[in-house]
């Protein structure tokens, strides 16, 4: 079923949105699967977990932190991620830019955005985005790539949009400011109950899991 869930999503995605799978909690043997159908981003939640993984399947494919990036664990996703999602401070992006300097990489960052201001969510809040991103200017290290968004749990998928819809907002301030950020395109949004809205919404890359793997574990 992975590979035809794959495949069917590849199939139906319009033009400029990329398929990420959300693969927490999954074997290697289920990714392999989705590999096998052609997906070619993954999303972990957990560095040590996404550690064994990269092990036994390698950097064919990319690696995307999309789990809250805990300090003490961002000299080992510095070496693991292509890109980390879930950058939500400044003392975190010091951290990264300090570990890419000694493994003379650069790494893609998308900035996370607490869409819903929810406190105990983590995420920028929408009105401290441009400060972020200018006080961003010094890690060079990093490459600012896009934003991500979670948005609050709601019961309904239509009750997400305004939430995905103020992330496009800010993307496009991004896009327009004067600031240059070359690499500045991507807006990852939606995932299994909510990606066809986040489309309609103008995300570049769901993030999906229980649509691809199944709810079972
Ligand atoms: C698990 C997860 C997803 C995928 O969720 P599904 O409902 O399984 O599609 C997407 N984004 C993040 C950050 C996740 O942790």
């Amino acid at each position: 079923m992975i590979r035809e869930n794959v495949q069917k999503i590849l199939n139906a995605l319009p033009a400029g949105v990329q398929l990420l799978v959300a693969s927490k909690s999954r074997t290697t043997g289920q990714i392999q699967e989705a590999i096998d159908a052609g997906a070619r981003v993954f999303g972990e939640n957990y560095v040590k977990e996404a550690q064994g993984k990269i092990a036994v399947l390698g950097k064919t494919v990319q690696w995307h932190c999309i789990g809250h990036l805990q300090k003490n664990k961002a000299k080992l996703a510095a070496r693991l991620f292509d890109t980390i999602e879930t950058l939500d401070s400044l003392e975190l992006a010091k951290l990264l830019d300090k570990e890419c300097a000694a493994l003379d990489k650069k790494i893609k960052v998308f900035i996370e955005i607490n869409s819903g201001r929810e406190a105990q969510k983590s995420g920028v809040y929408p009105d401290q985005l441009m400060d972020f991103i200018a006080a961003l200017r010094g890690y060079s290290r990093l490459k600012v790539a896009g934003l991500m968004t979670m948005g609050p749990a709601t019961t309904g998928a239509e009750e997400i949009r305004p939430y995905f819809k103020l992330t496009r907002e800010l993307f496009l301030k991004v896009r327009n400011a004067s600031v240059q950020l070359d690499e500045f395109r991507e807006l990852s949004m939606g995932m299994s109950d909510s990606y066809t809205i986040a489309i309609e919404e103008g995300a570049t890359m769901v993030r999906l899991g229980n649509s691809i793997f199944g709810s079972g574990r």
